[in-house]
């Protein structure tokens, strides 16, 4: 029987710290078939939607949404980390669980009334992604969906973006 996307992602444990069992995407992205397999189910609700920009977070949602982006005959947009995007930006700050955080995008890389998708490996809390939600509707660009490969279910980060208005794709738990 051939390996589903669950299969081929490996967990990691006591990284980045003690106590965390870290989700690893790369070993699904190794896999040829793998990785196709999870590029055509990522898409598969937005196929024949109309779609104008994937925007991928950084930095496993850059690796993703390329290719999502691709598949859709779309341009991609990446979500960056404070001070790594080189054009003019704007930021969103977010909360971790200690500290936080800030995204940003170019100022120009979304234009009002654009359709754009959100793709990234994993919703946990789903703070990353709300701040992604805000820095596009910002632009005034329209979310058509959030897109992740894992969901992890206990940390509540569907239920955040839904309440958001978010519709929430994800192909394992
Ligand atoms: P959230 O903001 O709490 O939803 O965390 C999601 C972000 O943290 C995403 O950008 C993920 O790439 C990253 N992340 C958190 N935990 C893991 C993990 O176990 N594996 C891979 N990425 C993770």
């Amino acid at each position: 029987m051939s390996k589903t996307v669950k299969d081929l992602i490996r967990s990691i444990v006591d990284f980045p710290h003690e106590g965390i069992v870290f989700r690893d995407v790369t070993t699904l992205f190794a896999d040829a078939e793998g990785f196709r397999m999870a590029i055509g189910q990522l898409l598969a609700p937005y196929k024949g939607e109309r779609i104008d920009k994937v925007i991928g977070l950084e930095a496993r949602g850059f690796i993703l949404g390329g290719a999502v982006a691709h598949q859709l005959s779309t341009g991609f947009v990446p979500i960056r980390k404070k001070g790594k995007l080189p054009g003019a930006v704007i930021s969103e700050a977010y909360q971790l669980e200690y500290g936080e955080a800030v995204m940003e995008i170019h100022d120009d890389a979304l234009t009002p009334g654009e359709r754009v998708l959100i793709v990234d490996d994993l919703l946990a809390t789903g703070g990353t992604a709300a701040a992604a939600i805000t820095l596009c509707q910002r632009l005034r660009a329209e979310v058509m969906g959030c897109a992740f490969v894992i969901d992890l279910p206990e940390l509540g980060g569907r239920k955040v973006l839904e309440g958001l208005g978010m519709e929430v794709h994800t192909l394992c738990e």
